[in-house]
């Protein structure tokens, strides 16, 4: 396969004193300085046994030290596992399992939940604090990368069956990268605020875009509104990315005021944006541009270009230069399950039979309007058929929060003699609010067709959600009788 000069080494050549990652608490690192402690802690690294080809899991919080690990992570030439922090010990050792591990590293603060993970497993835990930084060695690290080697595995969130590991090749991030650049632009001024999970592809494929353009970014330990909020204000941040529940709390934060005029890019992605959110963010002319795209695509498969930013509001836009989407269904312009393709689409999953295609079924249900901008529907798991009409859980969701009151909205079907199946609403209200079951029916009545109005309205204190915090529909009923009795 093709090589390329290591990608840092690169950026430590070209750019050694540009800024690459900043913290809240003003620590700052150079390109040079990034490179130099990356290779002090693969040498380090290597002394405590790590090989390469190893498979050596991070489990840690966003923490400066995690970009320092990955990258020393490709000086050796093995693969890094990263670990969602907010699992359980049980689902943790099961990863580790799986995805055949043989080093386990851990933030500090994961150190307790990490021994527990491994009570009965051969898999000593270590710390990342504990790795010298200037660690020097005789060892060779790697001065170029392979495009076809594993860099990172990261277990998908699914909402069924058990996870599994995607494998991402450097192609793979650097084909993300580069097509995220050629739709978004790339300018000297840019910095990206990370405040989404470095262990999700959404947060990890800034650190990737960071190395490969040469791009400063700001690393949050977490989304805290407040800090997010002031950083774009005043710490010269261009572009962020968020979810939808971070974009709503930005709003109510952002009040009268308007961001910076250079701030230009809020990549809203990973679920469904209910429609009033971007009405609201249009209206105030908040560069938001929605994206699709999903741990096997190594991020970003379809951007909506600034250009439609606001015509085409709703859509995920068109598939980026690379990529390539289209959608499984009968009739031009009908609702069917999306097909992506390209260079960034990972090819399979760990331990797993390879997939036969390229192209991969990614279980999303979709179409594409008559300009061929995607819209994006729900999953094809969670559609609600209900006496043969289709009914999508995230259309009656998005109606339901967009009422007033209404913090969040969950919809599943549940059985129906006549029907089959028919949908029903699990509702957490705002703080004080003043809702009835009949206003949200009043409001439903209004806004959709007969057979999509939910035949039970159930308050709830909060929605069941995955460890990468997606709505678990199908959970939903058995959270309420639970709850009731
Ligand atoms: P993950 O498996 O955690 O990588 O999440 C990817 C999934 O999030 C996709 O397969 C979609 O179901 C969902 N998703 C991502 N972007 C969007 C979007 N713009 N609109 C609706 N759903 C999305
Ligand atoms: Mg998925």
């Amino acid at each position: 396969g093709e090589r390329i000069p290591h990608w840092l080494d690169k950026q430590a050549d070209l750019n050694p004193d540009r800024l690459a990652i900043e913290t809240a608490d003003g620590r700052r690192l150079s390109f040079a300085q990034l490179r130099n402690k990356s290779r002090g802690m693969a040498h380090a690294l290597i002394e405590e046994g790590v090989q390469q080809g190893d498979h050596v899991a991070l489990l840690s919080n966003n923490h400066p030290l995690f970009p320092i690990f990955i990258h020393a992570i490709s000086y050796i030439g093995a693969t890094a596992i990263l670990i969602n922090t907010r699992l359980t010990p049980e689902e943790i050792s099961y990863q580790l399992n799986d995805a055949q591990v043989s080093h386990f590293y851990v933030e500090k603060t994961c150190y307790p939940k990490a021994l527990e993970t491994v009570e009965n497993m051969n898999i000593p835990v270590k710390t990342v604090e504990g790795l010298n930084l200037d660690k020097t060695g005789s060892s060779d690290l790697q001065t170029e990368l392979h495009m076809d080697d594993v860099y990172t595995m990261m277990y998908t969130s699914g909402t069924t069956g058990n996870p599994k590991a995607v494998m991402h090749t450097y192609g793979n991030h650097w084909h993300s990268a580069i097509a995220s650049a050629l739709n978004l632009g790339f300018q000297q001024e840019d910095k990206w605020l990370i405040c989404l999970p470095l262990f999700h592809v959404g947060g990890f494929s800034v650190l990737m875009k960071s190395v490969i353009y040469g791009m400063p970014t700001l690393l949050l330990e977490k989304f805290d509104v407040t800090l997010v909020h002031r950083s774009i204000m005043d710490k010269g941040i261009t572009h962020v990315s968020v979810v939808t529940v971070m974009l709503q709390r930005l709003l109510e934060e952002l009040g009268d005021q308007t961001y910076p005029d250079y701030f230009r890019c809020m990549l809203l992605g990973g679920g469904p944006v209910p429609e009033n959110l971007l009405q609201e963010t249009a209206a105030r002319k908040i560069p938001v541009f929605q994206t699709y795209g999903m741990t096997e695509t190594s991020s970003q498969v379809a951007t909506l270009s600034p250009e439609s930013a606001f015509t085409k509001l709703g859509s995920a836009g068109k598939a980026l230069s690379t990529a390539q989407l289209h959608i499984d269904s009968e009739k031009n312009g009908e609702i069917g399950e999306i097909v992506v393709q390209g260079p960034m689409v990972s090819k399979g999953y760990y331990n797993r039979p390879a997939r036969e295609e390229a192209a991969l079924w990614t279980g999303d249900l979709g179409y594409k309007d008559e300009d061929g901008f995607l819209y994006v529907v729900d999953r094809v798991n969670d559609v609600i058929i209900s006496g043969g009409e289709n009914i999508y859980p995230a259309e009656v969701e998005s109606v339901l929060s967009a009422l007033p009151g209404i913090r969040e909205a969950g919809v599943t079907g549940c059985y129906d003699q006549q029907w089959g199946e028919v949908p029903e609403a699990y509702l957490v209200k705002e703080k004080g609010a003043d809702l009835t079951e009949e206003k949200v029916m009043e409001w439903c009545e209004e806004r959709l067709a007969k057979f999509k109005w939910p035949v039970n309205i159930y308050w709830v204190d909060e929605l069941p959600r995955n460890a990468s915090n997606k709505i678990l529909r199908r959970r939903l009923p058995f959270l309420f009788e639970s709850r009731d009795t």
